[in-house]
Order: structure tokens, then C-alpha cells, then sequence
């Protein structure tokens, strides 16, 4: 797999700097020579399946676990090297938890004005009510967290973290206590206040949808490295591998052989010009990209084998001759486009939306 070199956009300036991260527990390597930069007013999204080291990675830049190998710069100071860390507290983080961790037993104002200790009573009372009404909760000043909603909670938990004015946001999966329509919101307002704040901000989330929404940047973990980093649209438009791609949403996986820079599928050619003739392909074809239509034509037809409506699109299975032997493939149109089951219906291939992979590589 192939680490795609981290590149802030120019006019940004790094706040946060994880340069050549290694971390071990025992024998297991949890995350392996990451290097990653957040910039000022830049939101970067953690993002990779359980267990690939995205929390551990995030706790090390908080200071919430000791650096191993690698170095941590904040602003450009190095606030942690091997043997030598500087605590949570003295770096300028926020953090917000999953469980938000608010202290039951503080009204919300208290709880906000927890991490202003430099300032003087005044101070703190009207720095915590102003980072309360940034996230619209300064009527709740003097409520208590058990009396509020998850999603009160998560913005009472945002405004302490934000409070100090730190120079670096550190979120673990913010969202994940929500339900799914309260999170869609939550996460709207999350997003609104953190731009506003212009702080650098490095969001730990499972849910590349929910990474695609927030981010400038998303970085993939796998396996403790990272597979690949950028835009949004360089992701799902332009995945370095075949992990990479399917992680971005569901994929279709067909094989092949390149013949003079393409590879003939059931669907249609597909463009693969820097390989070699002969080479074994994995193309991977998200079900978006196939457009279907009842008219006839010489697309590529295929037997409709089922059809739901999902809602805001309908998937439609598949069958067609693929070869010597049948292929099945999913097909998702928008809106509703329900055919009849053995029906049949041509296929217009998008071929910006299909990508082929050398099959011996990381698939
Ligand atoms: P998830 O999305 O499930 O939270 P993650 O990508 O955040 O996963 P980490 O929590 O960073 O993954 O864990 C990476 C690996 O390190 C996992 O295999 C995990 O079991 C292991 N691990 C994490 N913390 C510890 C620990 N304190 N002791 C031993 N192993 C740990």
C-alpha cells in the first residue's frame, strides 16, 4: 500500500504536527510512522475500520498516551518525543469524548468554566457564558447534564473544550452517543462553530459519511498506517487502492486482464492505460455508476434479478454474461426506478465512478 504524502494547501499554516508516529501495545503494532498535519481552521477526519489506531493516534496528540516513536508539534513547539511529554493540560487542546464526560455533579456553567482557572472569577463566568452562547446553550447556564438531551450534552461538552481557546480540537467519535437524526444535526452545528473558531480540529469518526461532511481533509487508517489522505473528493474520486475505495461506499469487484490499456468487463471497457498488457485486475464499479434505462441499443443488457426503494435511491440487482460464467452485479439509481424482476435493461457504465487495481496488490 502506498502513503500518499500529507499535503496541507499552501496558505495554511500547521498548527498541529504528528511526524513519524509509531505506537506498540505488547506485540501489537497500533499505529506505524503516521505522519500528519492539521492546519489553522483546517477540520481533519480520522477515519478506518475498528481497531486501526485512530484513538491512539488521536490520545497521542491529546498527551493521553506516551509517545513511543515520533514527535508531537503544536504551533511549532515539540510538545512530545520519546521520554519526554508535556501534559494534556499544558498543551492548548480541547477534547471532546464519545461520552461527552461532563461532571454530573457541576451545572453546565460550572462545568464549562472548569478549565479557565487562570482567570478571575469575572472572567471565567463571562468567557464560559460566551462559549456557551456560541454553541446555543447559554440558557442552560445553570441547568444540570442529567436534565439535557445527548445532544445538549455534546455541545455543552464542545463549548468546555473551546472555552480556553485552545489551539488544537481533539474529538473522539463526538456523534456516535447520537441517534441518527439528532446526529445529522448535532453534527451540522458542530461544524457551523468549529468554522467559525478557525481552530485546528482532528475528528476520530468510524463513519466515512459523516467524515465526507465535516472535513477539509480525511485521513484513512489501516492496519495502524495511513492508506491515504485528502480532499473529500480526491477519496472517493481518486482512491489509491481497492481499500481505500471500498471504504467510501460499496463497490461492485469484477475481474479482468489490461489489453491495450483497457479491461473488458460485463459492463463495459474500462480505461486502466499506465498498466501493462496481461496484467491481472481487480475493477472495482460503485453501484451509482451504472446508469440503467429499458432502452435497448448495444449497452450492455442485463436481467433484473431484484429492486427496492431505499428512499432517496432504489438498488437494482443484476445479472448478466460476464465471460464464461454468469456475474451479478447492484446497480443504485436515483430516486425511484423500480423494473420488473426478469425484466431486462441496459447499462451506461460511468466510468469516472469505476477503478482498476493490479489484483496482486492491496485490495
Ligand atoms: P475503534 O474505531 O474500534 O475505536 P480505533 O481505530 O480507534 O478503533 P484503537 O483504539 O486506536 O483503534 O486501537 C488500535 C489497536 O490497539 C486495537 O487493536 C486495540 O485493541 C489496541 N489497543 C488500544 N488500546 C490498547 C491498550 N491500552 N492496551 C492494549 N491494546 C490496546
Amino acid at each position: 500500500m502506498i502513503a500518499q504524502p500529507v499535503a496541507l494547501e499552501p496558505d495554511r499554516q500547521p498548527v498541529l504536527d504528528l511526524l513519524r508516529i509509531g505506537h506498540r501495545f505488547g506485540r501489537l503494532r497500533a499505529v506505524d510512522n503516521v505522519t500528519l498535519s492539521v492546519g489553522h481552521g483546517e477540520i481533519v477526519c480520522l477515519v478506518g475500520p475498528s481497531g486501526c489506531g485512530k484513538s491512539t493516534l488521536l490520545r497521542i496528540a491529546a498527551g493521553l498516551e506516551h509517545v513511543q516513536e515520533g514527535r508531537v508539534r503544536i504551533a511549532g513547539d515539540v510538545v512530545a518525543q520519546p521520554g519526554r511529554d508535556r501534559p494534556p493540560e499544558r498543551r492548548g487542546v480541547g477534547l471532546v469524548f464519545q461520552d461527552y464526560a461532563l461532571f454530573p455533579h457541576l451545572s453546565v456553567i460550572d462545568n464549562v468554566r472548569f478549565g479557565l482557572s487562570a482567570l478571575d472569577g469575572a472572567g471565567q463566568r463571562r468567557h464560559a457564558l460566551a462559549a456557551l452562547e456560541r454553541v446555543g446553550m447559554a440558557d442552560y447556564a445553570l441547568a444540570y447534564p442529567h436534565t439535557l438531551s445527548g445532544g445538549q450534552q455534546q455541545r455543552v461538552a464542545l463549548a468546555r473544550a473551546m472555552a480556553p481557546r485552545p489551539r488544537v480540537l481533539l474529538l473522539d467519535e463526538p456523534f456516535s452517543g447520537l441517534d441518527a437524526r439528532l446526529r445529522i444535526q448535532v453534527r451540522e452545528q458542530t461544524l457551523d462553530v468549529l468554522k467559525r473558531s478557525g481552530v485546528a480540529t482532528l475528528i476520530v469518526t468510524h463513519d466515512p459519511e459523516e467524515a465526507m461532511f465535516l472535513a477539509d481533509r480525511i485521513a484513512v487508517m489501516r492496519d495502524g498506517r495511513l492508506a491515504q489522505a485528502g480532499t473529500p473528493v480526491d477519496l472517493y474520486c481518486r482512491p489509491v487502492d481497492g481499500f481505500v475505495a471500498g471504504f467510501f461506499g460499496d463497490v461492485n469487484r469484477l475481474s479482468g486482464v489490461v489489453r491495450d490499456g483497457r479491461v473488458a468487463t460485463a459492463v463495459g471497457a474500462v480505461p486502466a492505460p499506465l498498466m501493462a498488457d496481461g496484467t491481472g485486475v481487480e475493477v472495482l464499479i460503485r453501484p451509482e455508476a451504472l446508469r440503467l434505462t429499458e432502452a435497448g441499443g448495444d449497452a450492455p443488457r442485463a436481467r433484473v434479478t431484484g429492486a427496492r426503494l431505499l428512499g432517496r435511491s432504489s438498488l437494482v440487482q443484476l445479472r448478466l454474461a460476464g465471460g464464461d460464467e454468469e456475474v451479478e452485479i447492484r446497480a443504485r439509481m436515483p430516486g425511484l426506478f423500480i423494473p420488473a424482476i426478469d425484466s431486462f435493461v441496459s447499462i451506461d457504465l460511468d466510468r469516472c465512478q469505476s477503478f482498476v487495481f493490479p489484483t496482486n496488490g492491496a485490495i
